[in-house]
């Protein structure tokens, strides 16, 4: 505990109104503690490190509380504390799987902390920032804007594709334990998401048949789906990750312009990019509660995961 704290502290008389003064103390000192600058709510914000919890640090405030005035009352509850933290902390931010934040925001963070920066060097980061935001900002508002009007017209199809985290099975309650924990199936799920109906079409692939996420594997399954599951002379939307491996390269242009001008399927297919680090859309939601989903249930083979009664819903 800091010593201008306890001072601050045990001089205080009026307990009931002081607690805020102390709170805000402990907290600043806490600041200190982590290496942060003193957050205002005109400044950037700052993330803090996960394994950081506000819950242990109202225990920490309330057991520090009662060691110095030798109490057994709660000076302040965990609803106030919230409270008070929020309104006067508030760009201290926790990251979470919603926040939208990339390596390079991550990093321009980062380097506004170092103190020895001048004002130049601060401005002209913070543009490099703000830049940065607005184009993810606007590619966001393109591709809800894409998703909006596919779901009210039949004219184009939107799509969206994606390769998922392995899925790992559980295994037999039978395995030898010399196997169990270490070999648990994988399996490779592509998804490919049509935005205007949000359903999902996803590919699982087993692990022996396990192939390179390169483009021919997803040229392969998108032209599956547009084959079976696109009616011919639609305008084709298509948004992708920015992978150069699977979807940036010289083989994916090429299959879309064959689409186009060879076999005339689509009068026009456009395909888009998210900005690099910000690119959760809709295929992430859908294996996220396949994933959840897979969690809750018994699942020992791809034929459970599969099938008009199994979990993927074909
Ligand atoms: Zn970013």
């Amino acid at each position: 505990m800091n010593e201008t704290f306890n001072n601050k502290w045990k001089s205080h008389k009026n307990l009931e109104e002081g607690v805020y003064n102390l709170l805000e103390v402990y907290l600043k000192n806490k600041i200190k503690q982590w290496k942060m600058p003193n957050p205002s709510s005109t400044g950037p914000e700052f993330y803090l490190p996960a394994n950081f919890n506000w819950k242990k640090e109202w225990r920490e405030f309330v057991e520090n509380y009662r060691l110095c005035f030798h109490g057994d009352k709660d000076p302040i509850s965990w609803s106030s504390f919230y409270n008070y933290y929020t309104k006067h902390f508030d760009t201290l931010k926790k990251l979470n799987h919603k926040t939208d934040y990339c390596n390079f925001c991550c990093k321009i963070h980062v380097q506004l902390l170092n103190k020895n920066l001048s004002n130049e060097e601060i401005e002209n980061k913070k543009m490099l920032l703000n830049e940065h935001l607005e184009n993810a900002r606007q590619a966001r508002e393109a591709y809800n804007e894409f998703r909006r009007l596919a779901a009210l017209q039949n004219q184009s199809i939107v799509l969206s594709f994606d390769f998922s985290e392995n899925i790992l099975l559980q295994n037999l309650q039978e395995t030898p334990s010399i196997f169990y924990f270490k070999s648990r199936r994988k399996i490779e799920m592509f998804g490919v998401n049509n935005e205007g109906s949000n359903i999902q079409m996803n590919y699982l692939i087993d692990e022996c048949f396990k192939t390179p996420k390169g483009p021919n594997c997803v040229i392969s399954l998108l032209d599956h789906y547009i084959q079976n599951y696109v009616p011919i002379g639609v305008n084709l939307v298509l948004y992708a990750d920015n992978s150069p491996a699977q979807n940036k390269n010289c083989t994916m242009i090429p299959y879309l312009s064959y689409l186009v001008k060879v076999l005339k399927r689509h009068p026009q297919i456009d395909l888009y990019f998210l900005i690099a680090g910000h690119t959760k859309f809709g295929p992430d939601g859908h294996f996220g509660n396949t994933k959840t989903e897979i969690k809750r249930s018994i699942c020992y083979s791809i034929k459970d995961l599969i099938g008009s009664e199994g979990l993927v819903q074909r």
